[in-house]
C-alpha cells in the first residue's frame, strides 16, 4: 500500500523538470501523503506512477502511459460519472482517497487549470449516500491519553458519525474500560494520539489512520471545540477527552479538503459516563450475536438487532442499535420507556398511524448534514418538507396519548412551519437534480425572476408563432422555424422557394435542401431570450443557495425533530414487536437478581417450530448455576436467553417471557471456553483463564456471568482442574450471577460445597428414532452419567447400569471431599467399591463414558458396540 501513497520517487526526483500538470500532482500527493490522489483532467480521474499500477490492479482498469516531453509515466484513470464505486473499491482495499478536482474553469486558465483537493474519503468520514452501506451509524474515533503519572492516567475517547454529526465522548482512566467503550461503537476508523502508537484495543477491521500529532494538543483541541460548542470544560471531564473531541473534529474538517472546513451541522457534543450503561465487552456482544451473527456469512435477521427491528425509518434504526448498544442502569428512565411502549401496544391504531407517516420518513439527520455542507440538492429540500409535513399528522395521531414519555415526546415535535413553507414557497415541486440548470424555484418565489422568466417566455412565444406569421407573408407553405444549439434560431426556406425570401432576411447557414436565415428582430428576440434565461439560472442557482443556508441555519432544530422522530419509530416498533410476539413488560428494580418465566430465545425462537421456555432464578443467595446436559440439550441457548432477556429490559423493552423481574444488571461477561480450536494447549489456555480472572475483577453482585464449556480442550484433568479453580473463584471473590455450562459432570458437586451455588441440567430421552432433547431445563444436576442414562434406555441390562451408576456416585463423592481431585479420562481416579469385586470392565466403560461430547450418532453407535458385547456374554 505505501508504495502508491505519497508523491512518486521518479517524480520527487526530477520535480524541476516536470511540466506544470504533473508538478502540481506531484506536490498533491506530497501534501496528502497517505492517502491515494484522483486527479481531475476532464472528465477523467487520474492516477500516475505507482498509483496508476495499483489502481490498475485493484480496479481492473487499463495501464496506460502518459508521454511529455519529460518522460512517459504509468497512467491509469476512471471516468468521474462512476467514480464512486471505484472509490469504494479503494477503500475496502484499505486506501484513503483525495480527490483533487479542477477548481478552476478550463478555459479561463492561462497555466495549468487549478485542482484542489475537495475531499478525501476515508472509512470513518464518509458522507456520500453511495459509499455508506448501510442506514447504520459510521463512526470515526479518536483516543487521546493525557498525564504521566501512575494515578492521573486519563483516556479520552471520541466518536463522531460526519454523515449525521452524532459526536459522542467518554473517558476512563482504565484501558480495560476504554477496549469496552470501543466495542460498543465499533468505529470504521480511528486516529490516536501519538503516544499511544502501540494501542491494540481497534479491531482488526478498523482503520488506524496516522494523522497530524499536533492536533492532539490540549491548547489548540480546546480552542477548535471552543468554537464549536462553547468552553469545552463545561461538557467533558478531562484533558484527555478535550485531545481527544477536539483532534477528532479537526481530523473531520482536514477530511473536507479544500473546502471551508467547518462543519456546521455539528450542534451537539454529548459526553457520557461508562458506567451510565450496562458493560457489554466485545466477547458479548459477538456471543450474544447483538449485531452480527456469530456464524461466518451469517444472516443479519439472526440477531438482536434483526428480530426487534420493526422501524420505519432510518433514523430509528439507527437509534435502536445505540439502544441496544447501552443499555440503561437507571430504573426510572428504563420505566419511562417501558410505559411508553406499554401504552403503544394498546394503542393499535394509533400505533399502525404513526408508523405509515414514519414510513415516509426520509433520513432527515444526513439530508440536513447534507444541507450544511452545501451538498444537498433541491430534491433534497423538497424530501426534507415532506418529511416535516409528517410532523403535524404525528402529532395529530398521538393527540390521545396518555403515558408521561410520549406526551413529552409529543411536545418535543416541532412543526418548523417557517422551513417548511420556506421550502414550499421557493422549490418547485419536482425539481431537477443539477441545481445550477434551472427549474430549481418555484413561480412566485421571486419577482426578479419570475420577470426573467416572463421575459423568456414571451420571447419563445414570439418565435412559437412566427412560422405561421412568416408563411403568411412570404407565401412560403414548407417555411419552417427551428433551433439548434450552434446557430440559435433560423428560419428555414428549402431551395425551389428561395426566389421568394424577402429582403431583410439574412443567410445564416447552408445545407444541401435548403437555406437557413434569420431576422434583425428573430436576432433581437433570440439575444434577448438567452439573456433571459441565464441570468434566470444564474439567479435560480443563488436563489436555492440562499434558501439552502436558511434552511442549514434551522439545521438544531431539525435535528431535533429527528432525534424525537427516531425514538417514537424505536418505541413503536418495540411495541410491534412485543405484540407480534407476545413479550411481557419485566418488571425492573434495583435489588441484585433475575426471575425469569417462561423466558424465551428471541432469536432462537424465531427459527425453531417449537420453542421451549424455560424460567431461571437468579439471587445473591442462589446465585451461580451449574449447567449439565449433553451438547445440543440447549444450555448455551439458555444462557444467552437470560442474557439477551436482561438486556431487552435494560433497554425498555418488552421480554420473550411469560414474567419476568430484573434486578438492574451492570454487566453482561461471556467467555465461551477454549474449544477445540485451541491448539495452542496448555499455555494458550491458561493465558486465556487469567485474563478471565482480570475481566472478571470488575464484576459485581449486579453482573451477569455466562461461562460455556469452560475447561474444555484441555486434557479432563486440567480443564476440571481449572474448571473447578474458576467456579470457586467467581462464587466466592466475584460474586456475580453466574450460569456455567460445563461438561465436568464432577462439577455438580460443588453445589453442595459452595452455598450459593446450585445445579441445572438439560435432560435427554432415548426414544426409538434416537436421542431427542426436550430442552427444559430442571434443577438438579444431570444424572452424572448421562451415557449410562443412555445406555439403560438402548438396553444394557439392568445389573450392569446399577453398577455403573454405583460407579460414578463413589467418584462424585470422593470429588468432592478431596477438594476436587481430578478424574482423568481413564477413569483412574476411582477406587473401587469395598463390598463389589473390583472388575466389571463394561460397567467401567460405560462409567466413563462421555456421551455429553459425542454427536448422537457417536453416541448410539458406541451403545450398539456395547450392546451387542452384554449379549455375546
Ligand atoms: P448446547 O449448548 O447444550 O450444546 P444449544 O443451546 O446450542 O445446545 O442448542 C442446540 C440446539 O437446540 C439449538 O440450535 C436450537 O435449535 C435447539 N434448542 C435449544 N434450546 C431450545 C429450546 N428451549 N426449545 C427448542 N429448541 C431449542
Amino acid at each position: 500500500m505505501d508504495a502508491a501513497l505519497g508523491a512518486p520517487e521518479k517524480m520527487r526526483a526530477r520535480h524541476e523538470e516536470l511540466t506544470p500538470m504533473m508538478r502540481q500532482y506531484c506536490d498533491l500527493c506530497a501534501q496528502y501523503d497517505g492517502s491515494l490522489v484522483l486527479f481531475q483532467v476532464g472528465d477523467f480521474y487520474e492516477t500516475f506512477c505507482e498509483a496508476a499500477e495499483v489502481s490498475a490492479r485493484l480496479l481492473e482498469i487499463t495501464l496506460t502511459k502518459r508521454e511529455d516531453s519529460t518522460g512517459s509515466y504509468p497512467m491509469a484513470g476512471i471516468p468521474i460519472g462512476s467514480a464512486e464505486s471505484y472509490i469504494e473499491t479503494l477503500l475496502d482495499a484499505g486506501f484513503r482517497v483525495a480527490v483533487a478536482d479542477q477548481v478552476q474553469d478550463p478555459e479561463e486558465a492561462s497555466g495549468v487549470v487549478d485542482r484542489a483537493v475537495t475531499r478525501i474519503v476515508t472509512p470513518g468520514t464518509l458522507t456520500e449516500d453511495e459509499l455508506l452501506r448501510s442506514e447504520d451509524n459510521n463512526y470515526v474515533a479518536a483516543l487521546a491519553r493525557e498525564g504521566e503519572s501512575a494515578d492521573g492516567e486519563e483516556y479520552g475517547l471520541a466518536f463522531l458519525d460526519v454523515s449525521t454529526g452524532d459526536f459522542v465522548a467518554t473517558g476512563s482512566s482504565s484501558e480495560e474500560t476504554i477496549r469496552d467503550e470501543i466495542s460498543r461503537f465499533a468505529p470504521a476508523e480511528a486516529i490516536i494520539d501519538p503516544g499511544l502508537e502501540g494501542f491494540d484495543g481497534f479491531d482488526a477491521d478498523c482503520m488506524v489512520t496516522p494523522y497530524d500529532p499536533s492536533a492532539f494538543e490540549l491548547e489548540g483541541a480546546r480552542e477548535l471545540l471552543d468554537s464549536y460548542f462553547g468552553t469545552p470544560e463545561k461538557r467533558l471531564a478531562s484533558d484527555a477527552e478535550i485531545s481527544a473531541c477536539g483532534a477528532l473534529l479537526s481530523y473531520a474538517e482536514y477530511a473536507r479538503g479544500g473546502q471551508d472546513g467547518r462543519l456546521d451541522y455539528l450542534n451537539h457534543l454529548t459526553r457520557y459516563e461508562p458506567r451510565e450503561y450496562m458493560l457489554l465487552d466485545r466477547v458479548a456482544l459477538r456471543s450474544l450475536e447483538l449485531f452480527e451473527p456469530r456464524a461466518v456469512g451469517g444472516d443479519g435477521e439472526h440477531t438482536l438487532l434483526g428480530v426487534l427491528d420493526e422501524t420505519a425509518c432510518a433514523l430509528g434504526r439507527r437509534k435502536l442499535t445505540d439502544w441496544l448498544r447501552r443499555p440503561l442502569l437507571d430504573p426510572d428512565r428504563i420505566e419511562a420507556r417501558l410505559d411508553a411502549v406499554s401504552e403503544w401496544t394498546t394503542l393499535v391504531g394509533a400505533r399502525e398511524e404513526v408508523y405509515d407517516l414514519l414510513s415516509e420518513v426520509y433520513d432527515v439527520e444526513r439530508l440536513i448534514a447534507r444541507v450544511s455542507r452545501g451538498r444537498a440538492n433541491a430534491r433534497d429540500l423538497r424530501a426534507l418538507k415532506d418529511t416535516l409535513d409528517t410532523v403535524p399528522e404525528i402529532r395529530a395521531a398521538m393527540e390521545g396519548v396518555e403515558s408521561n414519555t410520549l406526551r413529552e415526546l409529543r411536545g418535543e415535535l416541532d412543526e418548523l412551519e417557517e422551513v417548511r413553507d420556506l421550502i414550499d414557497r421557493a422549490i418547485s415541486e419536482s425539481p431537477p437534480i443539477e441545481i445550477t440548470e434551472g427549474d430549481v424555484i418555484a413561480p412566485g418565489y421571486d419577482a426578479g425572476l419570475d420577470e426573467l422568466r416572463e421575459t423568456e417566455r414571451e420571447g419563445k412565444d414570439w418565435i412559437d408563432s412566427l412560422e405561421k406569421r412568416e408563411r403568411e407573408r412570404t407565401g412560403i407553405d414548407s417555411l419552417k422555424v427551428g433551433f439548434n444549439q450552434v446557430h440559435g434560431y433560423y428560419i428555414e426556406v428549402t431551395n425551389p422557394n428561395l426566389d421568394r425570401v424577402p429582403e431583410d432576411y439574412t443567410r445564416r447557414q447552408t445545407l444541401k435542401n435548403s437555406e437557413r436565415f434569420y431576422t434583425p428582430e428573430l436576432k433581437r428576440r433570440e439575444d434577448e431570450i438567452m439573456a433571459a434565461e441565464e441570468r434566470a439560472d444564474d439567479l435560480e442557482y443563488e436563489l436555492f443557495v440562499e434558501v439552502r443556508r436558511e434552511v442549514a441555519d434551522e439545521s438544531e432544530r431539525v435535528q431535533a425533530v429527528a432525534e424525537t422522530l427516531a425514538t417514537l419509530d424505536v418505541l413503536v416498533s418495540l411495541a410491534d414487536v412485543a405484540a407480534k410476539y407476545g413479550y411481557a413488560r419485566p418488571d425492573i428494580d434495583e435489588k441484585p437478581g433475575i426471575d425469569i418465566e417462561g423466558g424465551r430465545h428471541p432469536v432462537v425462537e424465531r427459527t425453531q417450530e417449537s420453542f421451549v421456555p424455560n424460567g431461571a432464578e437468579l439471587s445473591p443467595e442462589e446465585r451461580l448455576a451449574v449447567l449439565t446436559g449433553p451438547n445440543m440439550s440447549g444450555k448455551s441457548t439458555y444462557m444467552r436467553q437470560v442474557a439477551l432477556i436482561a438486556i431487552l429490559a435494560q433497554i425498555g423493552s418488552f421480554v420473550p417471557a411469560s414474567r419476568a423481574r430484573i434486578g438492574i444488571v451492570d454487566r453482561v461477561f461471556t467467555r465461551v471456553g477454549a474449544s477445540d480450536d485451541i491448539a495452542g494447549g496448555r499455555s494458550t489456555f491458561m493465558v486465556e483463564m487469567s485474563e478471565l480472572a482480570t475481566i472478571l475483577r470488575g464484576a459485581s453482585e449486579r453482573s451477569l456471568v455466562l461461562l460455556d464449556e469452560v475447561g474444555r480442550g484441555t486434557s479432563t484433568a486440567d480443564g476440571l482442574a481449572i474448571a473447578r479453580a474458576i467456579t470457586e473463584y467467581v462464587h466466592d471473590e466475584v460474586g456475580a450471577m453466574t450460569l456455567f455450562a460445563t461438561h465436568h459432570h464432577e462439577l455438580t458437586a460443588l453445589a453442595d460445597e459452595l452455598p450459593s451455588a446450585f445445579n441445572l441440567h438439560f435432560a435427554a430421552t432415548q426414544t426409538d428414532d434416537g436421542v431427542t432433547f426436550r430442552h427444559d431445563v430442571s434443577r438438579g444436576a444431570a444424572t452424572a452419567s448421562y451415557g449410562i442414562e443412555v445406555a439403560r434406555a438402548a438396553g444394557v441390562p439392568e445389573h450392569v447400569v446399577e453398577r455403573s451408576r454405583a460407579l460414578v456416585a463413589e467418584d462424585a463423592l470422593e470429588n468432592a471431599t478431596d477438594g476436587g481431585r481430578a478424574v482423568g479420562d481413564d477413569g483412574t481416579g476411582s477406587a473401587p467399591a469395598p463390598s463389589e469385586p473390583m472388575s466389571d470392565p463394561l460397567a467401567d466403560e460405560l462409567r466413563s463414558l462421555d456421551v455429553a461430547n459425542m454427536t448422537p450418532i457417536e453416541a448410539l453407535t458406541t451403545l450398539d458396540r456395547l450392546k451387542r458385547e452384554v449379549n455375546e456374554d
